[in-house]
C-alpha cells in the first residue's frame, strides 16, 4: 500500500493541502477537530500513512494502533476530560465517510450505548 492516495481528503490533511485545527501529532499520527463536531470536543487521530479503514490493518500496525489510542489519551487529559469514547466507523454500511483510517475521540457530554 502507497503512504499517499492523492484523492484522499485525510491525506491532504497530512500534507497540509488542506488546513485543519491540529491538536496534537508525533512521527505516526496527527489529531485535528472534527469540522462538524458531535460533542463539545470532537477530534480524529488519523495515521499519517495512508490506511484506509481497520479492515486494512496488519500485524505490522500494533504500534501504529497504541500511537493513535496514547495521542488520544493525552488529547483528552489536556482537555480534563476522563469519561469519553473512541470510535472508528469501519464501510459504508457503518457510518464511514472519509476512507482514510481515524479514530473519533469524543467528549464533553453524556453518551448512550448502543450508538445509533
Ligand atoms: P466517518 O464518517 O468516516 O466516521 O468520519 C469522518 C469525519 O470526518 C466526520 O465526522 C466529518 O465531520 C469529518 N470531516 C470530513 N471532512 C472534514 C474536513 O475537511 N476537515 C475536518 N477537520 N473534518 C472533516
Ligand atoms: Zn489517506
Amino acid at each position: 500500500m502507497t503512504d499517499r492516495d492523492p484523492d484522499c481528503l485525510f491525506c491532504r490533511i497530512v500534507a497540509g493541502e488542506i488546513p485543519s485545527d491540529r491538536v496534537h501529532e508525533d512521527e505516526e499520527v496527527i489529531v485535528f477537530r472534527d469540522i462538524n463536531p458531535a460533542a463539545p470536543t470532537h477530534v480524529l487521530a488519523i495515521p499519517r500513512r495512508h490506511i484506509p479503514s481497520a479492515d486494512d490493518l496488519t500485524d505490522g500496525d500494533a504500534g501504529l494502533l497504541a500511537a493513535l489510542f496514547l495521542a488520544l489519551r493525552r488529547v483528552a487529559s489536556d482537555a480534563g476530560l476522563h469519561d469519553y469514547r473512541i470510535v472508528t466507523n469501519v464501510g459504508a454500511g457503518a457510518g464511514q465517510s472519509v476512507f482514510h483510517l481515524h479514530l473519533h475521540m469524543l467528549g464533553g457530554r453524556p453518551f448512550s450505548w448502543p450508538p445509533g
